[in-house]
């Protein structure tokens, strides 16, 4: 199938509400057909290829920032659309990074081609995915964004011996996904579902890399910067909803609502630069691993923060108007609460800490800012 005919298959059947958001109606179910659709004729879903491979190179270390703003950009615009590119970038990263160079060459001319690629990693306690000796899959994904519309998954599947090996499989469109339990408070159209792979067999070319590639770090948590980045296109859309009503309301010369305000900007602006700070540290993999991964939670934990307050203060700043269906907060504060819950938030945080208080090297000298001249040369 091509993938003009999956994308207008992809299309969700409810999808009525008017003007630019349409396609992505929030109701209990749904996909953003269209947004992806025109992510795929602007070229972002092959943007992460190498140019070699027809792509823009936003994998590369020197565009990290180019990356960066686009998954905040596209984030902005709508925190779903933002999920699922994420994962098509983190799935593409991966290939570039672990896979064979067949292979690789491959899935890039899939994605070149507007396949859509996610990271199904999640599963439940028991009953997750194993391939077993005959290269045969049992078991499920669980909270696997674009269930039923990403066509090019990369799983990790646990092999004899305990270790896990990354597959990119082929799926067609609605192919073993169960969406039924996926009545939630916000992110409602990234068709998160579950996946059952059991009796799949496995084809040549599907194996990227080696056992447990996927955990290598400092790659697997630094990589985390990638998801700040789409949340805090999250964070600048609240922002602007709070600004926007003030305005519009004629209550943007209160003092308290210029408080209010502040504050959230100042939020949004500090995760700005930690995001982009995280990023380059990530994409640079020039310190130490624990050290980049530090940093990399040190964002997370002030990011995790920062949404929750841009939440808190445009709620009392915009008040009941705000927890309107018909009030663009409504569904932004929703979407924000339910993808600010990522993984192990509290490891995130202690995890830093304790890397902090075990260094021999004081908090201000663990990520020395290389444009400041050091101390001696200032005073010299
Ligand atoms: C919109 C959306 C889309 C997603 N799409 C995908 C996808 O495509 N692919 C995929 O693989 N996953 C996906 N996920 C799942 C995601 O990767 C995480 O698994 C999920 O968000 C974890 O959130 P949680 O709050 O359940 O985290 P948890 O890690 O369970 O944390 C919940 C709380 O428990 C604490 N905690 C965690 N571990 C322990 C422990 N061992 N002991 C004590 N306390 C603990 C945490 O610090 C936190 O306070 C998605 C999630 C969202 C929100």
């Amino acid at each position: 199938m091509s993938p003009h005919s999956l994308l207008s298959l992809a299309r969700s059947p409810g999808a009525s509400r008017a003007g630019a958001c349409d396609e992505t109606a929030d109701g209990q179910s749904g996909f953003p057909a269209q947004a992806i659709a025109r992510l795929r004729r602007a070229g972002h879903l092959a943007a992460p290829l190498p140019e070699a491979l027809g792509g823009a190179g936003l994998c590369e270390p020197a565009r990290v920032d180019a990356l960066r703003a686009l998954l905040t950009e596209i984030g902005r615009d709508d925190l779903a659309v933002g999920r699922l590119f994420e994962g098509h970038v983190n799935a593409l990263a991966l290939v570039l990074r672990y896979a064979d160079t067949a292979v690789a060459e491959r899935l890039a001319r899939d994605a070149a081609e507007g396949q859509l690629f996610g990271v199904w990693n999640t599963e439940p306690a028991e009953g997750g995915l194993v391939l077993d000796g005959a290269d045969g899959l049992e078991g499920v994904k669980t909270y696997a964004s674009g269930a039923g519309f990403v066509t090019r998954p990369l799983v990790t599947a646990r092999i004899a011996d305990g270790r896990r090996l990354m597959l990119v499989l082929r799926l067609e469109p609605g192919e073993r996904a169960d969406l039924s339990d996926w009545r939630v408070h916000g992110m409602r159209t990234t068709a998160t579902g579950t996946v059952d792979f059991s009796g799949l067999g496995l084809r040549d070319g599907e194996v990227i890399g080696a056992p447990d590639d996927y955990w290598r770090q400092p790659f697997f948590f630094a990589g985390a910067w990638r998801f700040l980045a789409v949340q805090l296109g999250g964070i600048e859309a609240v922002l602007e909803t709070h600004r926007a009503h003030l305005s519009a309301t004629g209550r943007a010369d209160d003092p308290h609502q210029q408080a209010r305000f502040g504050r959230a900007m100042v939020a949004a602006e500090t995760s700005r630069l930690l995001v982009a700070r995280a990023a380059r540290l990530a994409a640079a993999e020039a310190d130490h691993p624990e050290r980049v991964i530090a940093y990399v939670n040190l964002a997370r934990a002030a990011v995790e923060q920062a949404g929750l307050d841009v939440i808190t203060l445009a709620q009392r700043s915009i008040g009941l108007a705000g927890f309107l269906e018909s009030h663009p907060l409504e569904r932004l504060m929703r979407d924000l609460a339910t993808y600010l819950r990522q993984p192990a938030p509290d490891f995130a945080l202690t995890g830093m800490a304790a890397h902090a208080l075990a260094a021999d090297e004081p908090p201000h000298a663990l990520w020395p800012d290389e444009a400041a001249p050091r101390a001696a040369e200032r005073v010299g």
